[in-house]
């Protein structure tokens, strides 16, 4: 079966799903986006991620163009287009097309809409899950606002890569004053010795990731001691456990950070739990 791509109001066969040379997506990084898994053909926390992706184009002064139900219609048409029952989908919008100049065009002009949507491989991520993943850190030198969704991702592409040029899996950013902000494409959380849950701030030096949210409430329904806060490298060598959330992964237990072994070495008892029960909260639509 050929995938299906929607692109500006029409749905097409990949390899016709294109956009034009001077789209400001791929001239400027002027342009946001949302990954949302789906599980059982159905978007997980579709709400909460369209009032993040309102959020972006607000702060980027790019209109919204078309109600999020509209979105969210597009988006069940495409996973059931590419029969998707474990998977992404994956919805970009930029400023739109225009004559490359880095001020805004004219406010006539409309944002391009580009969404597609793949499967998963579950057995897979389940059996990275029961091992767990390493980790290294990084320099975080990416711009200020990435609390907003935006496809600037040079940083992270690069920080992912130099985590599998040294074996590890994926990147952890470190900011200026030693402190963790979060992974390359997810946020990072440890579990302290004293059990608790510890992740850093969502201020704009991160992204408040959809999984992150969720697993917060989660944790303060369960009465679980947990500290929005930044964390050092050495909190986190000591740590008790160590995982990463996001859309894609859910909760990824993480076993080693720049070669020390975290706890025992194997996932720990709260991120296998909190891994287990995740969509017992998260909202199916
Ligand atoms: N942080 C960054 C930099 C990300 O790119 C992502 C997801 O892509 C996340 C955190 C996790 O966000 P979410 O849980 O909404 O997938």
């Amino acid at each position: 079966m050929s995938r299906i791509a929607y692109v500006d109001g029409r749905y097409l066969p990949f390899r016709e799903a294109k956009v034009h040379v001077e789209d400001r997506g791929y001239q400027f990084a002027d342009s946001v986006y949302e990954v949302c898994e789906v599980r059982g053909g159905r978007l997980i926390d579709k709400r909460r991620h369209m009032a993040r992706l309102a959020r972006s184009l607000a702060e980027l002064r790019i209109p919204m163009p078309m109600s999020p139900r509209a979105l969210g219609v597009i988006l069940r048409e495409l996973v059931a287009r590419n029969r998707i029952g474990y998977g992404i989908v994956y919805l970009q919008i930029s400023r739109g097309v225009a004559r490359r100049d880095p001020a805004f065009p004219v406010p006539q002009t409309s944002p391009t809409v580009v969404a597609t949507a793949r499967p998963l491989n579950m057995a897979r991520n389940e059996a990275l899950a029961e091992k767990g993943i390493s980790v290294v850190s990084v320099a975080d030198n990416r711009w200020g606002r990435v609390d907003i969704k935006t496809v600037g991702l040079l940083p992270n592409v690069l920080a992912r890569q130099t985590a599998i040029d040294q074996g590890a899996r994926d990147a952890w950013f470190v900011d200026n004053d030693g402190n963790v902000t979060e992974a390359a494409s997810a946020n990072a959380w440890i579990v302290t010795r004293a059990d608790t849950l510890v992740t850093r701030h969502a201020d704009h030096a991160i992204l408040r990731g959809i999984t992150r949210g969720v697993t917060l409430d989660v944790l303060k329904a369960h009465g679980l001691t947990v500290e929005e806060r930044g964390f050092t490298l050495a909190e986190a060598y000591a740590a008790r456990e160590a995982f990463e959330t996001s859309a894609t992964q859910i909760v990824m237990p993480v076993v080693n950070i720049d070669g020390h072994t975290i706890g025992d070495g194997k996932p720990g008892p709260v991120a296998r739990a909190l891994r287990r029960d995740f969509h017992r909260h998260a909202e199916a639509g």
